[in-house]
């Protein structure tokens, strides 16, 4: 179950990453298409890891 956990902050530590040292995005003030994919990536691990730590379905 910690792997879960693993690939969410694996995926937003490559995002946070990608966000400190990407030029581009400096550049344009906005997620180049990098940035976006990996914080889809993020977003889906993020999403992945709610569904399962989530025991109690309570609100959303
Ligand atoms: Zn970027």
């Amino acid at each position: 179950m910690s792997s879960v956990n693993d690939a969410l902050d694996n995926a937003r530590f490559t995002y946070e990453q990608h966000m400190r040292t990407c030029r581009q995005c400096h550049a344009d003030a906005a997620p180049c298409a990098v940035a976006k994919h990996l914080l889809r990536i993020y977003n889906l691990a993020r999403r992945d890891h709610l569904r399962t730590a989530g025991g109690h379905a309570s609100g959303a």
